[in-house]
């Protein structure tokens, strides 16, 4: 048979590269201004018409083009900016793959003016769909100007595929403001259809920011600074009252690059965790430098996504450094800087080393053998009025916690086992030894924030919300993998809208949705119709708990020990949790005492944070010195 490989032309495979490299005007934009930062330019001006449909143009005060690296810099892998391989971990300048200028030039009319510095007179050059079609000497400043006129010319379904003037005008605004955050040292201007939309002179980190989003976002800043022998944050985070119900003002760079991390926005969101309300997104402007050599740029062809070498270890820092400037910046209690990184790694069952016992309480209150002793002793749940369930349950539920999973199918025990909790005789030890809680003791809630009890050796104080968090965290478990969740049915159904991608989480979830109790009557693209609710869940939260599960599986850490069912069980503790700042009767707040420490691993809050901690009567005596 004959032969039927056959290379493609230039021109075609430069149209191929074009679709990956320009999506849409604001890919040309992004494409030109790099060149222009590349070029060292000290002063850009970006020009469009119609969203860029009809023109982007970009003109820089940079080093300029000689007459043949004019024309070579339209053909496809033709760059100056790096020679070989090794080049690529070395990297400094924004672009180095050599195929922007092509790709644009592929699928758009364009105009190239340049001129050297050393030059009397420069190089105009007219390029069409990859032809050039004249190139001729001309005058003009020192620098260059690209003009990209009549984009996806040659291509109408990409051309047809663009969206409305207003949101690709969006996308270019976005883009702009990615580079000019990363370079305040540069000048920049926009003009769009005539009239100019930002000026923003060479100034400082703070008053980019503050030019490019007004003058009130100056107060909303806090500092954050932090130099580590890998790491080198500066930048700032948006104080967590001024926080945004959209993710839009969230900047990352690395090595003065605009990138996108899921991974690094949720050590951000991390940091911020019980500062913000429900659904609302912390803002950053962030810059962070690491030694080129430890990243690799080169896994997307836009440039947006970056691999680190050592990602968990930049987690721990970033976080770490958030925390500390808002506890420093007094918006947050100033929290253990110090402390080892590990603690501040997602939490994750498999890793979660058996933590030594802190405390220990009276044995007979051990729910695991002694319930009705329990009961005697005045701790039962009768009369609580916590709205969840998981707190309306009696002492004796708790029991039920982990019993009955041999019997259960085999699957359910196969998703038991993942999760690996520890073995009771491991919990059980928390209750021995002789620091027992009083048998008359009696529970104090201090600030609406922690519950103070008092325990044979000293004191006890627990973070309410994390305490909470834990015991509803476990139920949720608990419910989701012996499939046990009770469901409420609602009076009327409840319709909730959502995007598309939204929705498509929601599917993948719905299955754990509703061991939990939740019954979806209908999911459609836009629209998810709820028709049962887990029991205790009022109707009001729902839709909460359903965009904070949404916004917490979008922010995951991808790691391989990603569990849908740990992070839902995580998503709607923390959605249900009894707040910080909500005051609880006498006998809720020893409901909650005696549920935390009916937990298999009462310790820690599901984010992996103390949720207790206790003093001693020595170590009091010693304050008293
Ligand atoms: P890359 O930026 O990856 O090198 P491009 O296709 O964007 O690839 O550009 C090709 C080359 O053209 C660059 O390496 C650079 O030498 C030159 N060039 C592009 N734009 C400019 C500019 N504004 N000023 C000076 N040189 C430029
Ligand atoms: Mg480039």
């Amino acid at each position: 048979m004959a032969d039927i490989i056959q290379l493609l032309p230039d021109h075609v495979a430069n149209q191929i590269a074009a679709g990956e490299v320009v999506q849409r005007p604001a890919s040309v934009v992004k494409e030109l201004l790099e060149n222009a930062i590349d070029a060292g330019a000290d002063m850009i001006k970006l020009i469009v018409k119609d969203a860029g449909k009809t023109l982007v143009q970009v003109i820089d005060n940079g080093k300029g083009m000689s007459s043949t690296d004019a024309r070579l810099s339209f053909e496809r892998h033709a760059t100056s900016k790096i020679k070989n391989a090794e080049d690529l971990f070395q990297l400094h300048t924004k672009g180095f793959r050599g195929e922007a200028l092509a790709s644009i030039a592929a699928i758009a009319h364009v105009e190239l003016k340049t001129k050297q510095d050393a030059d009397d007179v420069g190089n105009a050059l007219v390029m069409e769909g990859s032809h050039v079609v004249s190139q001729e000497i001309v005058v003009t400043p020192t620098g260059t100007s690209v003009s990209v006129k009549n984009l996806f010319f040659n291509i109408p379904a990409r051309r047809n595929f663009l969206k409305s003037d207003t949101v690709e005008l969006r996308h270019i605004i976005d883009e702009f403001h990615r580079v000019a955050l990363a370079h305040p040292g540069i000048s920049f201007a926009l003009y769009n259809n005539g009239s100019e939309s930002f000026n923003l002179p060479i100034s400082n980190y703070r008053q980019r920011i503050v030019n490019i989003f007004g003058n009130k976002t100056n107060e909303k800043l806090v500092p954050v600074d932090e130099d580590t022998e890998v790491l080198k944050i500066s930048g700032f985070v948006g104080k967590p009252e001024f926080a945004k119900k959209t993710r839009g003002e969230q900047f990352f760079f690395v090595n003065n690059r605009f990138i996108k991390s899921a991974y690094l926005n949720h050590a951000i969101a991390s940091a911020f965790d019980g500062l913000l309300k429900n659904g609302m997104h912390a803002r950053y402007f962030l810059n962070l430098t690491v030694d080129p050599q430890t990243i690799d740029i080169n896994i997307h062809p836009t440039k947006t996504e970056i691999k680190f070498d050592d990602e968990h270890t930049l987690y721990a820092i970033l976080r770490a450094a958030v925390k500390h400037s808002l506890g420093q910046f007094n918006i947050a209690p100033v929290l253990d800087f110090e402390r080892d990184p590990n603690l501040d790694t997602p939490y994750n069952y498999k890793e979660n080393p058996v933590t030594t016992p802190k405390v220990e309480v009276d044995r007979t209150f051990n729910p695991f053998n002694e319930a009705p002793v329990t009961k005697s002793e005045g701790r039962s749940s009768s009369g609580t009025s916590f709205r969840q369930a998981a707190t309306k349950q009696t002492p004796s539920d708790w029991e039920s916690l982990y019993v009955g999973l041999e019997s259960k199918g085999n699957e359910s025990q196969h998703d038991f086992a993942e999760v690996e909790f520890e073995s009771e005789e491991e919990t059980l030890s928390i209750f021995e030894g002789d620091h027992q809680v009083e048998q008359s003791h009696t529970t104090y809630q201090l600030h609406n924030k922690y519950i103070v009890s008092t325990i044979k050796s000293g004191m006890l104080i627990i973070d309410q919300y994390r305490a909470h968090q834990r015991v509803l965290y476990e139920e949720f478990l608990r419910n989701m993998t012996t499939r046990e969740g009770v469901s409420q049915q609602l009076l009327f159904p409840l319709q909730l809208h959502f995007s598309p991608q939204d929705i498509a989480i929601v599917n993948q979830l719905k299955s754990d949705l509703e061991h939990t109790g939740f019954v979806f009557s209908n999911v459609q693209e836009e629209l998810v119709e709820i028709t049962g609710v887990p029991v205790g869940v009022p109707e009001s939260e729902v839709s909460i708990i359903l965009e904070q599960l949404i916004s917490d599986v979008e922010n995951e850490v991808p790691d391989s020990n990603f569990s849908a069912t740990d992070l839902l069980a995580k998503s709607m503790a923390k959605s249900l949790a009894i707040k910080t700042g909500q005051s609880l009767k006498k006998d809720e707040q020893e409901h909650l005492v005696n549920k935390l420490f009916a937990c298999k691993d009462p310790n820690v809050s599901p984010a992996n944070r103390v949720t207790f901690v206790t003093m001693s009567v020595d170590e009091l005596d010693k304050k008293f010195i």
